[in-house]
């Protein structure tokens, strides 16, 4: 398991609060108190919003909960004062990790749904940005070439006017098969509207955004839909851009592929036009 930058900081967080812990426990007359502080393992560990992590760690309070015990000088407090006191720190420890560890599964469970097109299992408009925010950030500190792709469905009200909504939803799913099958892992591809599909493709240039989006509108111009027993064919326009200007917002670079999508829509259809294209 490779760990990141967040749970290695907990990692060393909590292996300090052991050995300060233990040391108290050890050198210390500490034996009523020692136990507790392991409760903030547990804490420490919600850094990484991780439910097995808090697990682990309180598994390690645990063991060193009862090894303080033993390993605590004697005699200074009642024993069963210390006894006590041992149980009521691993009661803290795991109602805290308990509590915790649900917490976090129940928030690891919501967030595809916030991330996700519930239709097509694609990103949703909201991570697209979020997405965008961060490609450009990339693409001003080092320059690597970054390109987008806005892909609209041509007479798509004719396909629901002719074979149902449902259908016309089912062609949904399969062109985002289509669009996933032709792209990278670490390209994005999200339904950013209704019939409207958006795809940000990092480190690649507006010739290699063009091929791209050729092979998506040739593929799905072969396709053969297939709902309910009847066969259709449907097809696509896309608008490609590259992000060329430092003062480009959001906006600005997404209006750059919209418009080449509206000049494929005016120019027939079932193409694909980029701007700038070397
Ligand atoms: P154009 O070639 O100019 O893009 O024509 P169009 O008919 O595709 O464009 P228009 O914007 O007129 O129609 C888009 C249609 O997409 C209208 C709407 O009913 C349909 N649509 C939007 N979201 C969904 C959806 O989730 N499911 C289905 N089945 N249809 C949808
Ligand atoms: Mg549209
Ligand atoms: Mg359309």
């Amino acid at each position: 398991m490779r760990l990141g930058t967040r749970e290695q900081l907990v990692v060393l967080l909590s292996l300090l609060l052991c050995i300060a812990v233990l040391f108290f426990d050890i050198y210390s007359a500490m034996g009523v108190a020692a136990g507790v502080p392991y409760v903030a393992l547990v804490l420490v560990g919600l850094i990484t919003q991780k439910p097995r992590f808090i697990l682990v760690l309180a598994t390690l309070g645990s063991v060193l909960t009862i090894a303080g015990y033993y390993l605590s000088p004697k005699g200074i407090t009642d024993n069963d004062v210390v006894l006590v006191n041992r149980a009521l720190a691993l009661f803290a420890i795991w109602s805290t990790a308990i509590v915790s560890y649900f917490h976090l599964n129940k928030l690891a469970k919501l967030e595809p749904l916030a991330t996700t097109d519930q239709l097509t299992a694609l990103y949703n408009r909201h991570y697209f940005t979020s997405e965008l925010v961060k490609q450009i950030n990339i693409w001003k500190r080092y320059q690597r070439p970054l390109s987008i792709l806005i892909l609209d469905i041509d007479f798509f009200k004719k396909v629901n006017d002719t074979y149902g909504h449902i259908a016309g939803d089912y062609v949904l799913q399969e062109l985002a098969k289509i669009c996933q099958a032709a792209v990278r892992d670490i390209d994005t591809v999200a339904r950013i509207g209704g019939e409207e599909f958006s795809i940000l493709l990092p480190s690649t240039a507006v010739n290699g955004a063009m091929r791209i989006a050729e092979r998506i509108r040739k593929e799905t111009e072969a396709f053969s839909f297939n709902y309910d027993g009847v066969r259709f064919r449907v097809t696509v326009s896309i608008g490609v851009a590259e992000l060329t200007d430092e003062e480009w917002s959001i906006t600005e670079f997404m209006k750059a592929a919209d418009d080449m999508l509206y000049k494929a829509k005016n120019s027939g259809r079932n193409r694909s036009i980029a701007k700038h294209i070397g």
